[in-house]
């Protein structure tokens, strides 16, 4: 049974992880502190979190560092760190109701979706790189007869991993498992507004099997724990995803410390293109309206800007609008609310802020206004801007909330023109039953993800990740693995 009142009684018997997890054990940080872990559908404080610093993350590179040196983890044969990987998958799939509570709890998220998709996903993805363990081949050269070159992946050593808010659990997932797979230690950092999923993750990491040191769990703010990474002399890599401001500081860090790599994943303002020759718009505006109120908006890679052929705008703004309905903010824990709450009320009050700036901007067809659920909470109704001219604010940053910017275009070259006008490149997607359409328009919309007739597809099959301000590098898929490696050629002459 997995009704409100199902989902009420998890959360109130839930346990919030609240200590760091260096070196195998579970500890507060070195200077004592804590912050405070609020529901942002209630306002109340749900625990309080060790907030580590500087020093706590030198003991937890320290001990990532020794636990790689000692070979505990990369040395295990492949076969038997897949094997610890595939418990770690059956140890949190039947944590599922409690993992959903926690995320939802944390960031407002609807325990369904936690439930139903991000979680249940999430560790699907980890079993799927964990299966990648013992299948990574490597390459012999063509060298001259007497020799023989061998091209190995070697893990990096040990990566620096910093996570939102939005999908706290994923991101952690999506980042810490390949770079496991590959045999380096990790030092996560999850976002300050949703630490329990990640600190769970930690410590189920340890109940199976996975050696002291090799997988740690910081959390603290950005500012301090998560500098202190992105400028530590001994991480070797570091992997980001966040926003495209903090993605640019880790440049800097690095530059400005060891030059680690750094990959990153950050914003988006991702167009979809509906043509005139889409069958079906009532479909289309099902994945759309999907893909920009999904976790209240919160998508890196959610549809935010729509542009729509002029010949079908009115019918298809329409369809748009009436889906509104289907997104009324709503308890989070209340498997039948259509939207939960936005991360927190400084969050919520900046997405007001372009709400406003759009009604001087273009015509507001649906939404416009926060929400009040239960008397409390930081909510926003879905909202849907028409109209939008091309060099509005709201036409052209990452908003991060339910809130769609539309406007018309009237032929193929005009919206891939306008798609392609932003300082982001994470996805697209587009909307024809026209197959050389398909070919014509994906191959020019710069984007690391073009979606044909759907919205946000993910599956760990395929590489995830942007062009220009959205970052480098790509999660999921084999590519994955190759950010943690690098490549180590060892050449032998064998006849002198
Ligand atoms: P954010 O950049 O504010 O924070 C992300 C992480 O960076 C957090 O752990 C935070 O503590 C840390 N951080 C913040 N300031 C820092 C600093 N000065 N130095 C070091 N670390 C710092 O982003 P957010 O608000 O948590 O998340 C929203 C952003 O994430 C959006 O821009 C969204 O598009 C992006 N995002 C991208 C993807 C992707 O795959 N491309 C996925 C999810 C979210």
């Amino acid at each position: 049974m997995t009704d409100r009142a199902y989902w009420h009684h998890v959360a109130a018997t839930v346990r919030f992880p609240t200590l760091a997890i260096i070196d195998g054990r579970k500890v507060p940080a070195v200077s004592g502190s804590t912050f405070a872990s609020i529901n942002p559908a209630t306002g109340e404080v749900l625990a309080d979190v060790a907030e580590c610093d500087t020093r706590d993350i030198d003991l937890a590179v320290a001990a990532a560092r020794r636990a790689f040196e000692a070979g505990t983890w990369r040395d295990q044969p492949p076969a038997a760190r897949k094997t610890v990987l595939l418990r770690l998958a059956e140890l949190l799939r039947a944590e599922l109701p409690q993992l959903a509570a926690l995320e939802s709890l944390d960031m407002g998220k609807l325990v369904r979706d936690a439930h139903g998709n991000d979680i249940a996903n999430a560790i699907n993805i980890l079993q799927w790189h964990a299966e990648e363990a013992d299948k990574i081949y490597d390459e012999i050269a063509p060298l001259p007869a007497g020799n023989v070159g061998l091209v190995r992946r070697v893990p990096l050593g040990v990566v620096g991993a910093v996570v939102p808010w939005n999908f706290p659990f994923n991101m952690a997932i999506w980042k810490c498992i390949p770079a496991l797979v590959a045999g380096n230690s990790v030092v996560l950092k999850p976002a300050e507004q949703s630490p329990f999923t990640a600190l769970r993750l930690g410590e189920l990491a340890l109940e199976a099997g996975l050696p002291a040191g090799v997988l740690n769990v910081v959390p603290g703010y950005g500012e301090t724990a998560g500098k202190a990474l992105g400028l530590h002399m001994d991480v070797d890599c570091l992997a980001f995803t966040g926003s495209t401001a903090v993605g640019k500081l880790f440049l800097r860090y690095s530059g400005e410390s060891n030059m680690k790599q750094v990959w990153l994943e950050c914003g988006g303002k991702s167009p979809a293109i509906v043509f005139p020759d889409c069958n079906d718009l009532a479909y289309a505006a099902d994945q759309i309206a999907s893909g920009i109120f999904y976790n209240q908006g919160q998508v890196c890679s959610a549809s935010s800007r729509l542009y729509v052929h002029k010949a079908i705008a009115t019918e298809f703004m329409d369809l748009i609008r009436a889906r509104t309905v289907r997104y009324r903010p709503g308890d989070p824990l209340d498997p039948s609310s259509g939207l939960g709450a936005m991360v927190d009320a400084k969050h919520a009050a900046n997405v007001m802020r372009y709400v406003e700036a759009g009604k001087y901007e273009a015509d507001l067809i649906a939404g416009g206004r926060t929400a009040e659920v239960n008397g409390a909470g930081s909510f926003i109704e879905p909202t849907v801007f028409a109209n939008v001219p091309p060099s509005a604010t709201i036409a052209r940053e990452e908003i991060f909330g339910p809130v769609l910017a539309a406007s018309t275009f009237e032929d193929e070259a005009e919206a891939i023109r306008l798609a392609n006008d932003s300082i982001y490149g994470l996805a697209a997607s587009i909307f024809t039953d026209d197959l050389s359409r398909v070919h014509r328009v994906s191959e020019r919309i710069t984007a690391g993800v073009v979606a044909v007739n759907v919205v946000d597809p993910v599956n760990p099959a395929v590489p995830f990740g942007g062009f220009k301000q959205s970052g480098t590098g790509r999660d999921l898929s084999r590519h994955a693995i190759d950010k943690y490696t690098s490549l180590r050629t060892t050449w032998i002459r064998h006849r002198h």
